[in-house]
């Protein structure tokens, strides 16, 4: 499986724009390539597509995280320019969708392909996605507005978790995440600095351009 940052507030790869907002590919053999999150704004999520030679054509599944407008943004320009993806939205995401099919995700967990489930909308504002690989549980998070705890507690239901990605907005309880061997903070995360610093042989940077190979 495969992770590329398609937008976040720092760039990784020369060329791209950067703006606060979070958006991210999920791509793999089994499965229709997966856009988690779409930005802020539609102009720079595009070019940054452009640059990656991502087709916004060919995505298969896009699963919004949560109705922020930091995550929403680019989505209408992507319905636009592909009339057949599959959306996941979480219930508190109050938008119409005329003739697509769409997934409202609640409390329960939902699987969305053979290998990527959805924590379900934890309390009551955002989903997560856990993506299940040989090594254990990928854990892609968008604001991590729920608290990082019943993020990671939710995700574990499908196995071990052993790396996360993604927006960890306040999270500083770095005990949680002392178990894992992987660990990108991106987007909002408030304590970017200090989660480098306190891990320093697991966590890396993230930024648009990043690619993740799992
Ligand atoms: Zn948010
Ligand atoms: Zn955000």
């Amino acid at each position: 499986m495969k992770i590329t940052i398609v937008y976040d507030n720092e760039v990784k790869k020369e060329g791209l724009g950067a703006g606060w907002g979070f958006s991210a590919l999920i791509e793999s053999e089994k499965m229709p390539p997966i856009l988690f999150d779409t930005g802020a704004d539609s102009p720079t999520l595009l070019h940054n597509m452009r640059e990656l030679a991502i087709d916004p054509k060919n995505i298969g599944i896009i699963v919004i995280s949560h109705a922020h407008g930091d995550h929403t943004g680019g989505l209408p320009e992507i319905l636009k320019r592909n009339k057949s993806a599959e959306l996941y939205i979480p219930s508190s995401f109050k938008s119409a969708f005329p003739s697509r099919k769409v997934t409202v995700v609640s409390k329960d967990t939902v699987q969305i392909c053979q290998n990527v489930f959805s924590t379900g909308e934890l309390e009551g504002i955002e989903q997560a996605l856990a993506l299940k690989t040989e090594k254990g549980i990928f854990v892609v998070t968008g604001c991590a507005h729920p608290r990082m705890r019943h993020i990671l507690e939710a995700t574990s239901k499908f196995g071990k978790v052993y790396g996360i990605a993604g927006g960890f907005h306040g999270f500083h309880d770095f005990k949680a995440f002392e178990e894992l061997s992987l660990i990108f903070p991106c987007h909002c995360t408030q304590y970017k600095k200090e989660i480098l610093d306190s891990f320093r042989d697991k966590a890396l940077k993230c930024g648009a351009g990043l690619v993740i190979e799992l």
